[in-house]
């Protein structure tokens, strides 16, 4: 008899440590997501903005002052413009504008996926 719960109270300690693993999967995809979804914080750098809430119709996301500037010379070369407005406006530059502007994207959509729906509502709404 003391065999048969020994077993029961392990497996029930093993459903436990797979829930809490889950959880913590689920946990760490969804953080990783809400990189860039604090309107407090600037998406791009992580730093506060001054003025929270006040996002500029060019802008995509929240960014401060200094990000936005970035952000709006990176639009002005995609668009044609040749002139380098900075030294470090290269080609690397660039290219780091447009893989973070498309990894935003593809998290936004993700984020409305029903597997990414799925995976919050499995294991975030277990509290
Ligand atoms: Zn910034």
């Amino acid at each position: 008899m003391a065999e048969v719960i020994d077993l029961e109270r392990r497996k029930s300690a093993e459903r436990r440590r797979k829930r809490a693993r889950a959880r913590r999967m689920a946990q760490a995809v969804a953080s990783a997501l809400s990189c860039g979804m604090c309107p407090r914080r600037c998406a791009h750098c992580g730093l506060p903005i001054d003025e929270p809430g006040l996002v500029p119709g060019d802008a995509p996301y929240p960014m401060c002052s200094p990000c936005l500037a970035e952000y709006r010379a990176y639009k002005r070369r995609e668009a044609g413009d040749s002139t380098r407005e900075a030294y470090w406006h290269t080609e690397q530059w660039e290219q780091m504008w447009r893989t973070w502007l498309e990894a935003m994207r593809a998290s936004e959509e993700f984020r409305r996926s029903p597997e990414f729906l799925r995976l919050m509502q499995e294991h975030l709404d277990e509290d």
